[in-house]
C-alpha cells in the first residue's frame, strides 16, 4: 500500500460538526450512524471545500457516506438545475456495488428539500428500462463504465455538466479491464471538475491514474489493512482439501454462525459446495457471474433477510456486497490475488462490529498463504481442528488457489471472459 506522507489527522467528532445540513444529519442518525467513521471525518470536510481526494479505503470503512454526504450537501446548496443535469458521476466496477451505493445515496438524501434523482445503471440487464428511468436526466448517476458509455451513445445521458467524478474501488475497475472505458468516460467529462478516487490497494496502475486525474488532492489513508483492523479475527486452519466441506459444516455448527460468506475459486465450486451444504441440512445458495441478475439479486436478498445461512460465492460475484453484521467469512479456496484477501475479509467486522475471517490452508496452498501473509505483513498461527488433522503433504492439482475450473484442467478464463460472464461488457 502506498505510504501517504500528507495523511490527514483524524479526530473523533460528531456528524453535525462536519458542517452537514440538519436534513443529512437526520438521515444518517436514522440509519443509526452515531459518529463518523475515520474516513468520513477525514474526507467530508475536503469534499465540501471542493477539493480532489485520493483515499485509501476498503469496503466496510464507510467510504460511501464519505463521498455521498458532502456531494448531496453540495447538490442541495447549488439548487436544482432545470432541466435536470448529471452533476455527480460515480463509477464502480460491479452492478451489485452500483445498486448498493444508489440505495445508500437515496436514503441519505431522503430529507433534502429538493428531491435528488439518483440513477443506477449497469450492464447485464436490458438497457431500455434504464433509458426510460433516465428520461429528464438525473442529478447523481452511479454506473459501471461499459453501460454508461452505451447510454451516452444512445443519447440517453449527457456527461457535460458533471461537476464531481467519483471512482470507487479504482483498483477493481482497472483490475477488471475497464481502463479503456474509463479513459473514454474521462474524455467526455468537462475539464474543470472535482475528482474523488477511492481504492483499497494502490498498484502502479492506480497510482498512475491518480497522477493524471487528481489536482492537489487531499490524501487520506486510514488504517485498513487486515493486520490493523482490530475487529476482524483472522484465522488460518490447516485441512486437507477434500475435507474442507466437512470442516466448514463443523465450524458453522460449532460457532452457530448465523450468516457465512464462503469464497471459492470457481462457478463450479460455488454450486458444488452449496449443494453439499444443502444436503447436510444447511440453507445455502451459490452466487456467481453466470447466474441471471434476477437470481443473484434473489440470493443476496435471501441472505440479507437471513433466509439463507450460507452464501457460496466467487470473488467477482461477491465484490462490494454490503451486509451488516456478517459474522463470518470463509476462504474455502484462497484468493488468487493477495489484494483480494483484503476485499474478502472486509465483508465481515464492518462498521465497528466484530467478525471472523477463516482461511483454509492445505499442503498445496500453504506457500500461497505465506505470500498473502507477507504481503499484508502478518503471520497467523496455523490451527488444526481435532478430527481434521491434515495427512496430505503434497498438493492435489484441484486445491491450488488458481484452479479456475473447479480443478478440471483447462483454459484459464481471461478478464474479458469474466466480464462477459458478469454481463458487464
Ligand atoms: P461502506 O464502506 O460505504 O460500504 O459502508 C459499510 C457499512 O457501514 C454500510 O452498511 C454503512 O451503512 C455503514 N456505515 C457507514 N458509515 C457509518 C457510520 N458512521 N456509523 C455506522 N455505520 C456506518
Amino acid at each position: 500500500m502506498t505510504e501517504f506522507s500528507k495523511s490527514t489527522s483524524i479526530e473523533p467528532q460528531a456528524f453535525a460538526s462536519l458542517a452537514l445540513s440538519p436534513q443529512i444529519v437526520r438521515a444518517v442518525q436514522e440509519k443509526n450512524y452515531t459518529a463518523p467513521t475515520p474516513i468520513q471525518s477525514a474526507v467530508i470536510p475536503g469534499v465540501l471545500k471542493g477539493r480532489d481526494v485520493w483515499a485509501c479505503a476498503h469496503t466496510g470503512s464507510g467510504k460511501t457516506a464519505a463521498f455521498a454526504l458532502p456531494l448531496l450537501q453540495r447538490h442541495s446548496e447549488a439548487g436544482r438545475a432545470r432541466p435536470r443535469r448529471v452533476r455527480s458521476l460515480i463509477l464502480v466496477p460491479t452492478r451489485e456495488l452500483a445498486a448498493q451505493i444508489g440505495a445508500s445515496i437515496e436514503s441519505y438524501a431522503r430529507y433534502l428539500p429538493d428531491a435528488i434523482k439518483v440513477a443506477v445503471v449497469f450492464g447485464g440487464v436490458s438497457i431500455n428500462p434504464q433509458m426510460m428511468a433516465l428520461r429528464g436526466s438525473a442529478d447523481v448517476v452511479v454506473a459501471t463504465p461499459g453501460r454508461l458509455l452505451d447510454l451516452v451513445e444512445h443519447n440517453a445521458l449527457s456527461l457535460q455538466s458533471v461537476a464531481t467524478l467519483v471512482l470507487d474501488e479504482a483498483d477493481r475497475l482497472l483490475d477488471l479491464g475497464f481502463a479503456d472505458e474509463l479513459a473514454k468516460v474521462l474524455s467526455l467529462l468537462p475539464e474543470r471538475r472535482q475528482n474523488l478516487l477511492f481504492s483499497a490497494t494502490f498498484p502502479p496502475a492506480v497510482n498512475a491514474l491518480a497522477e493524471i486525474l487528481l489536482r492537489d488532492p487531499l490524501r487520506v489513508d486510514v488504517p485498513s489493512t487486515p493486520a490493523t483492523v482490530p475487529d476482524i479475527d483472522q484465522r488460518a486452519i490447516q485441512v486437507d482439501a477434500p475435507r474442507r466441506t466437512q470442516l466448514l459444516l463443523r465450524l458453522i455448527r460449532e460457532y452457530s454462525w448465523t450468516r457465512v460468506l464462503v469464497f471459492v475459486a470457481t462457478k463450479y465450486s460455488t454450486e458444488h459446495v452449496a449443494e453439499k451444504l444443502r444436503r447436510a441440512g444447511i440453507k445455502a445458495a451459490a452466487i456467481h457471474g453466470e447466474l441471471s441478475q434476477g437470481a443473484r439479486t434473489r440470493a443476496l436478498a435471501d441472505f440479507k433477510a437471513q433466509e439463507l445461512q450460507v452464501l457460496v460465492a466467487t470473488d467477482l460475484a461477491a465484490r462490494g456486497i454490503d451486509i451488516m453484521s456478517l459474522p463470518a467469512v470463509v476462504n474455502y479456496d484462497l484468493p488468487r490475488s493477495t489484494d483480494d484477501y483484503v476485499h474478502r475479509i472486509g465483508r465481515t467486522g464492518r462498521a465497528g462490529q466484530s467478525g471472523v475471517a477463516v482461511s483454509f490452508v492445505s499442503a498445496g496452498t500453504e506457500s500461497h498463504f505465506r505470500l498473502i501473509e507477507k504481503r499484508h505483513r502478518m503471520t497467523l498461527p496455523r490451527e488444526i481442528v481435532p478430527g481434521f488433522e491434515p495427512v496430505q503433504t503434497t498438493a492435489p492439482i484441484a486445491s491450488s488457489p488458481g484452479a479456475t475450473n473447479g480443478g478440471i484442467k483447462g483454459k484459464r478464463k481471461s478478464k474479458k471472459d469474466k466480464l462477459r460472464e458478469q454481463g458487464l461488457k
